[in-house]
């Protein structure tokens, strides 16, 4: 049994890290393990897990597995879980729950856990306290390992621990079964050195890993090939990106302009850290016409105190200059950003800066959260005296303020002509389209369904707060 231990996690050694090429096999037993048999993959969290799913799918795929959208038909269940927040947990323990009534009438069932949950010393100490009638956990480090993970599980016929808690390495040429056929997720780097104080990202992915350039730019190349319109970067803060490398001088500009090159439609990046936004990256957006004018730029407060607290290593008035510089230099940009509110000892004060600087950036939209604690976080242990209820307030009223100004930066687009790549039929009304603008603004398209998987110009017609309407413009 390998148990997840943060005391290793949050270690930044030198050590060199290794990129593995070799390291994923099915062993022969497992090689036909799912014939006949389904699964279902439920995923919680970010675009990462949303990858890592993709990745862990094939692998079931690999065994033989086939899919299922209905767990209470699966014969393995795999939750992708995430730790970001106290409601991820809590949505994660109720469905072992409902899993755990399943399983007394389905003793073959085999169900794992999986994802940044897994990483939490907590949240495996429970498991072997509470959910021994489980059949296995992984990590976020070792999701190559999960056909012998499961033999191992099969073959002792108990709960299989494997967690790893090292600081990381590169797994290349791992499967992966994209849920889309036009855009794709393409990591470029893993884990986090940035150790936000309230974050639990830099203990359960460890340290920043970039990929090397060939294989990033392989993997654009060969989704060029096979028909995707659509790539998207991603990385806990893919500015970063290139810093770790000890010999070679190639940081995120340098990718960007390279994926650029390799001729895909459109490339997308996520997320972005102001504090390593450089000039020569807005640059390279503005000159590159398949570079995508989106960008998230998560400020996380407006008051300069608080940011500092959270170590995040700027101010309210660099991230401002931060963001009238992008929208200087690419004007049609779309902006959008992440805000905590309720941090410890974030005073009304406080918050009021956050509403100021709001008012001055007008973002496209936001996701907001109050701030949640997590075990282990150094945040997790500053004294902390708003209370809930105020919190909430605060929260509601910045969705607000947000609100408004997403409705109107959407006005802004009323009458006029935006390209959108059609990903299907749109879940609210099947004789109509969808998919996203260039800004990343979710649009319902009246289109012929020929369209689907194609980029066309659509003229916006109404005008929604989270979405638009638009019929294809001949
Ligand atoms: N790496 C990205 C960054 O630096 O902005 C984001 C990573 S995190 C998956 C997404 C968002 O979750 C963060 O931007 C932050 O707003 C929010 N978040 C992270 N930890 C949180 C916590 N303890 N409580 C509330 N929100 C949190
Ligand atoms: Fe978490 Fe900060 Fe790293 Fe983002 S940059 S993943 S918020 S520690």
């Amino acid at each position: 049994m390998n148990k997840p231990n943060f005391n290793e996690a949050r270690k930044r050694t030198k050590e060199k890290i290794l990129v593995l090429k070799d390291e994923y096999k099915v062993p022969a037993e497992m090689k036909e393990y799912g014939k006949n048999k389904k699964y279902f993959l439920k995923t919680y969290g970010c675009q990462m897990n949303e990858h890592d799913s993709e990745v862990i799918s094939a692998i079931l795929e690999d065994m033989s597995y086939s899919k299922t959208d209905n767990y209470e038909d699966a014969d393995l269940i795999i939750l992708n879980t995430c730790a970001i927040r106290e409601n991820a947990h809590n949505k994660t323990f109720g469905m072992l729950g409902r899993i755990k009534h399943l399983k007394q009438t389905k003793k073959e069932l085999m169900v794992g856990l999986a994802g940044c949950m897994s990483q939490e010393e907590s949240v495996v100490e429970e498991i072997l306290s509470k959910f021994r009638w489980m059949d296995f956990v992984f990590g976020t480090h070792n999701i190559h390992k999960l056909p012998e993970i499961m033999l191992e599980s099969i073959n002792k016929n108990k709960l299989e621990v494997d967690v790893w808690s090292n600081e990381g390495n590169i797994f290349e040429n791992l499967p992966v079964k994209r849920d889309s056929k036009y855009k794709a997720w393409v990591n470029i780097m893993y884990g986090c050195d940035k150790f936000c104080t309230y974050c639990i990202v830099p203990y359960t992915r460890g340290k920043q890993r970039s990929r090397m350039p060939e294989d990033i730019l392989n993997e654009v190349k060969e989704l060029v090939n096979n028909g995707y319109k659509e790539v998207t970067l991603l990385g806990q803060n893919v500015n970063a990106y290139g810093k770790d490398f000890e010999v070679q001088n190639y940081k995120m500009e340098n990718l960007l302009e390279d994926v650029a090159k390799t001729g895909i439609e459109r490339v997308r990046f996520i997320t972005s850290h102001p504090w390593d936004f450089t000039d020569e990256m807005i640059d390279v957006i503005a000159k590159y016409d398949n570079v995508m004018p989106y960008i998230h730029l998560p400020v996380q407060a407006g008051s300069s105190r608080i940011l500092k607290l959270m170590n995040r290593r700027y101010t309210k008035e660099s991230y401002i200059e931060l963001f009238n510089k992008i929208k200087e230099k690419v004007p049609n940009a779309s902006i959008t950003t992440d805000i905590i509110v309720g941090f410890p000892g974030e005073t009304e004060e406080d918050f009021n800066e956050t509403l100021d600087l709001v008012s001055k950036c007008k973002y496209d939209s936001a996701y907001t959260f109050i701030y949640s604690p997590r075990e282990g976080t150094p945040a997790s242990k500053m004294k902390d005296d708003v209370t809930l209820e105020e919190k909430e307030q605060r929260l509601y009223k910045l969705n607000d303020m947000i609100n408004k100004y997403s409705k109107e930066a959407n006005d802004r687009l009323l009458d006029k002509v935006v390209p959108v790549l059609i990903e299907g039929v749109s879940q609210k009304d099947e004789n109509l389209l969808c998919g996203y603008t260039d800004t990343m603004k979710l649009v319902n398209v009246k289109a012929p369904k020929e369209d689907i998987g194609k980029i066309i110009n659509v003229k916006i017609t109404d005008v929604k707060t989270w979405s638009l309407d638009g019929i294809k413009d001949e």
